[in-house]
């Protein structure tokens, strides 16, 4: 049977035209599952594998759906990985006209409050986005797309009561999707508690 590529699934010529300058051809198994689903709109958790890419599975979907003003933001647990999402989400972004902002602390702030300017998604770690949300330049009132990639590693790293004070600033009403690795019983508290009707995508455990 022939594998599904990108050019075949319901998804714009921009995102298609992206997934081309980076040579993706075909989904990996974790985006052909969750990148329909959450185009749809679906609360989504998700468990696969590192590298298994579930980058390109949230971040295809919130493109597709984007609208004006800063409507979506991406938890990370480090600095390096809110720098490797934003990588991929500018690429992704640039072919729908739209910015995104990385935010992250042990830098300078100023550059990120200019960066936040006519910004579509922050991608950042939990405590500076919180920082710039306390100095009144991050604003998450207009949030309707909320991701928390790496949900485990946060959770060991000690962010958890961080993820619940920013989610408790942004809307009611959004897309929430949780990436994870592993399924410890917190995430599947904190999903019960701050998600409608997830659908559960689980592919393997890492460990
Ligand atoms: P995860 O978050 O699950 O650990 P990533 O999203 O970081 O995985 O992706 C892992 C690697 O796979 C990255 O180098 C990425 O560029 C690559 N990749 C992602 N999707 C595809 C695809 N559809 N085709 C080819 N390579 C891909
Ligand atoms: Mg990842």
């Amino acid at each position: 049977m022939e594998n599904l590529k990108f050019e075949d699934m319901s998804i714009s010529k921009g995102t298609k035209n992206a997934l081309k300058e980076h040579n993706f051809v075909e989904p990996t198994e974790v985006q052909e599952k969750a990148i329909p689903l959450a185009i749809k709109g679906r609360d989504l958790i998700v468990q696969s594998k590192t590298g298994s890419g579930k980058t390109l599975a949230f971040l295809i979907p919130i493109f597709e759906n984007l609208n004006s003003g800063l409507e979506a933001i991406v938890l990370v647990p480090t600095r390096e990985l809110a720098q490797q999402v934003e990588r991929v989400a500018r690429s992704i972004g640039k072919a729908h006209g739209k910015r995104t902002v990385v935010i992250y602390g042990g830098a300078p702030m100023e550059r990120q409050i200019a960066g936040l300017k006519g910004a579509s998604m922050v991608i950042g770690t939990p405590g500076r986005v919180m920082d710039l949300m306390r100095r009144g330049y991050l604003n998450l009132n207009g949030i309707r797309f909320f991701v928390l990639d790496e949900a485990d590693r946060m959770l060991d790293m000690g962010f958890i009561d961080d993820i619940k004070w920013i989610l408790q600033k942004t809307p009611k009403d959004k897309q929430m999707m949780l990436f994870s690795a592993t399924m410890p019983p917190e995430i599947i508290s904190l999903a019960r508690r701050y998600m409608k009707n997830p659908e559960k995508i689980i592919l393997s455990e890492d460990e």
